[in-house]
């Protein structure tokens, strides 16, 4: 998979992709990842990005020529162009699935008051959401996205099993896990797990499962 990452706060990312999953999938060849400066794409000499909205107002808008011709440059036939939004509709498990077996994403990372209207108009083909607060740029949605499409590639994760026992991988809760000590200090584990017993273990699981599922609803 390849993702480019418009931004006009490159920095934000540079923990995040040197570590864990991202940076494995990049390792492993299975990740093509590039974070580009909006600024890069400005037609301004000093580089500006921004400017005041028509018709007035507080705020600053983030001008449509850098993202459309940084958009341009990598834009494929098979290209997701996501913009990260609050308007957008919000992420979840399933969408994480469904991008993950695209071969092209584009995230484009808001900042300021929002962006020019007609980058959601006529560049974008896809707007997504983290959920139903606002946040002051799209770089921290844009990882959330990442992250969480990048461990479902193939191979990116040892075991891909594991992720699909994970929270609403199908439609129910993970269940509840305990390493060693199996007491500390008096709180412990519960001894079906200790039992060595693979199928009561496994049935122990599924009931958990249900309960934790179950409470999330409120049941
Ligand atoms: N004025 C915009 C509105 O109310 O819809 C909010 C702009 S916000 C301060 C700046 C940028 O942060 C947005 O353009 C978007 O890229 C990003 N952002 C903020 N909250 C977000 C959320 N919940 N999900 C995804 N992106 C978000």
């Amino acid at each position: 998979m390849r993702v480019d990452i418009f931004t006009v706060a490159k920095d934000i990312f540079s923990g995040a992709i040197s570590k864990g999953n991202i940076k494995h999938a990049l390792k492993k060849g299975l990740l093509e990842l590039d974070i580009w400066d909006l600024r890069d794409f400005s037609t301004d000499s000093h580089r500006r990005v921004d400017d005041y909205p028509y018709g007035g107002g507080a705020g600053m808008i983030l001008k449509p020529e850098p993202i459309f011709y940084g958009v341009r440059k990598v834009l494929t036939p098979q290209t997701r162009v996501i913009l990260l939004s609050p308007q957008g509709r919000i992420f979840n498990q399933d969408i994480a699935k469904d991008l993950s077996t695209l071969s092209h994403l584009v995230l484009i990372c808001g900042h300021y008051k929002g962006i020019d209207e007609r980058v959601r108009e006529y560049l974008i083909n896809d707007e997504i959401s983290i959920g139903k607060y606002v946040l002051s740029g799209g770089e921290i949605p844009a990882l959330v996205v990442l992250d969480s499409v990048v461990r479902l590639i193939p191979g990116v994760i040892g075991d891909l099993e594991s992720a699909k026992g994970d929270s609403f991988f199908s439609s129910s809760l993970d269940a509840p896990y305990y390493t060693r000590p199996a007491d500390f200090e008096g709180m412990k584990v519960p001894d079906v797990l200790l039992s060595g017993n693979h199928e009561a273990i496994r049935k122990w699981r599924e009931k958990r499962r249900r309960i934790q599922y179950g409470r999330d609803r409120g049941l």
